[in-house]
């Protein structure tokens, strides 16, 4: 997968950064079942997010300087599983031990870190979503 709309904080990871999707509305489409797509949201000019009324499968729309590219279906993950997707599990354990008030090893919090501030997320942003999450 190339794209996840990351709940709740409503950005998009794509192809290795995060970017805020200014909301929008209107008509955003067809889907491949046949429905109708609406608008969720735009990246600048250059990435529109799209949601079937139908069957609610969500897609990205890539343009190029207003010239349309390509399109792709984009999954959409709740915080907690897009950050255990994307660091080690011993990266992903001290994040949420830190939000948690908890020891953690300092090593694995500070890679989670570079990983996440080279992606463009802020760590306070994400560690106040990640407070009272529970690991498996
Ligand atoms: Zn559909």
């Amino acid at each position: 997968m190339r794209a996840y709309i990351i709940n709740p904080i409503q950005k998009i990871f794509f192809e290795g950064r995060v970017y805020d999707i200014e909301p929008a509305n209107g008509f955003g489409g067809f889907c491949d079942c046949g429905g109708i797509m609406s608008q969720r949201g735009w990246v600048d000019n250059w990435l529109m997010v799209a949601e079937c009324e139908s069957c609610w499968k969500v897609e990205a729309f890539l343009y190029d300087d207003y010239r349309f590219v390509e399109r792709f279906e984009v999954k959409v993950l709740a915080l907690k599983d897009f950050l255990n997707e994307i660091l080690t599990g011993s990266e992903f354990e001290a994040l949420i031990q830190k939000a948690n008030g908890a020891n953690y090893s300092y090593n694995s919090f500070s890679r989670a870190k570079r990983k996440l501030e080279e992606m463009n997320l802020r760590l306070e942003d994400i560690l106040k979503y990640l407070r009272g999450t529970q690991l498996p």
